[in-house]
C-alpha cells in the first residue's frame, strides 16, 4: 500500500531516445526496465523523426528505420502490458518540409508528438560542433529568430508538446536585451495553439546548467495556462527520470498544480504529486 502511494507520487518520463537515432546507447527494453525500477507511473519513447533537409545518421533514425522504431515500441507495449509504455516521437520543425513531416506523422498512431526547434535557418545551433557560430551572431537576434520558429511550429497544429522550450540557452549564451515582451508573445501563441510544453531536465547537465525552460519563462507559460509534461531527454537507460525532483520543484515554483499525460494524442490532466513524496 505504502509502495503504491510512492509510485503514484512520481512523474512520467516522456522524452526517451533509442539507439536508432545514432547518438544514444542501450537497448529499447533497458529504458523500460529503468523507468519501472525508478517507479515512474509511465514512460514514453520519443526518438528523433528522420530529417528531410539533411542526411546525417548521427542525428536521427533513417527513413527506413521509422517502421522498425514503431514496431519495437509496440512489441514492448505488448510485453509490458501491465505498464504504460507510450509511443511518442520528436519531430523537428523545418518550415520547408512541413508537408513531408505531416505526411510521415499521419502514418502512425502516436500517443504524443513533440515539436522541437534544433535548426535556425539551417544552423544546428545545439550541436557542439556548430556552437562557434554563437560568437559571430547577435545573441538577441538568435533568441528572436529561435522563438519565432517555436511559435511558428506551435501554430502548425502538428505537435502536441513543444520540447526543451528555451534550448537556445544550452551553451550559456544570454540575451543582453529584455525579451519579456517576446516571452509574452510566446505564451499567448502557445496557449492559442493548444500545445503543451515540456519541463526537460537535460539542460542541468549542459553548460547552461538549468532546466528547460527557466523559471521566468515558465511563469509566463503558467500565466497563459499552457499545460506541462516532463522529460529527461534520456540517451542512456540510466538517465531515465533523472532530476525529476528538480522538475517538480520548478513546476511548483512557477505556480503549477497540475500536469498532463497523453494517450492517443489526448490530454489527461493530473494533479502534481505532493512535494514531500516527489520522484
Ligand atoms: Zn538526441
Ligand atoms: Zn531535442
Amino acid at each position: 500500500m505504502f509502495c503504491m502511494k510512492a509510485i503514484e507520487n512520481r512523474l512520467p518520463d516522456y522524452h526517451i531516445h533509442t539507439p536508432l537515432c545514432g547518438h544514444a546507447g542501450g537497448e529499447f527494453e533497458e529504458y523500460v526496465l529503468s523507468a519501472r525500477e525508478a517507479g515512474l507511473p509511465e514512460m514514453g519513447f520519443a526518438d528523433h523523426l528522420p530529417l528531410f533537409h539533411i542526411d546525417d545518421p548521427t542525428l536521427c533514425m533513417s527513413h527506413e528505420d521509422l517502421p522498425v522504431y514503431i514496431e519495437k515500441v509496440q512489441r514492448l507495449q505488448q510485453k509490458h502490458d501491465d505498464y504504460p509504455v507510450r509511443l511518442g516521437i520528436e519531430a523537428d520543425y523545418i518550415r520547408a518540409h512541413l508537408d513531408d513531416v505531416a505526411e510521415v506523422l499521419a502514418r502512425y498512431q502516436f500517443d504524443y508528438i513533440y515539436g522541437s526547434v534544433h535548426f535556425v535557418g539551417g544552423w544546428g545551433f545545439d550541436q557542439s560542433r556548430f556552437k562557434f557560430e554563437f560568437e559571430r551572431r547577435d545573441i538577441n537576434d538568435v533568441y528572436r529568430e529561435y522563438f519565432g520558429l517555436v511559435m511558428e511550429a506551435a501554430g502548425t497544429g502538428l505537435f502536441d508538446i513543444m520540447t526543451h522550450l528555451d534550448v537556445v540557452k544550452k551553451y550559456g549564451h544570454r540575451p543582453s536585451q529584455d525579451l519579456s515582451g517576446l516571452y509574452e508573445q510566446v505564451g499567448e501563441t502557445l496557449a492559442r495553439s493548444g500545445v503543451a510544453i515540456e519541463l526537460n531536465s537535460s539542460g542541468l547537465t549542459k553548460p547552461v546548467a538549468e532546466i528547460y525552460p527557466g523559471l521566468e519563462l515558465l511563469k509566463v507559460m503558467r500565466r497563459h495556462g499552457v499545460p506541462i509534461t516532463f522529460g529527461s531527454d534520456s540517451h542512456k537507460p540510466t538517465q531515465v527520470g533523472r532530476h525529476f525532483d528538480r522538475l517538480l520543484q520548478l513546476a511548483r515554483d512557477a505556480g503549477y498544480t497540475d500536469y498532463v499525460r497523453f494517450a492517443g494524442r489526448k490530454r489527461i490532466p493530473m494533479p502534481l504529486p505532493s512535494p514531500d513524496a516527489d520522484g
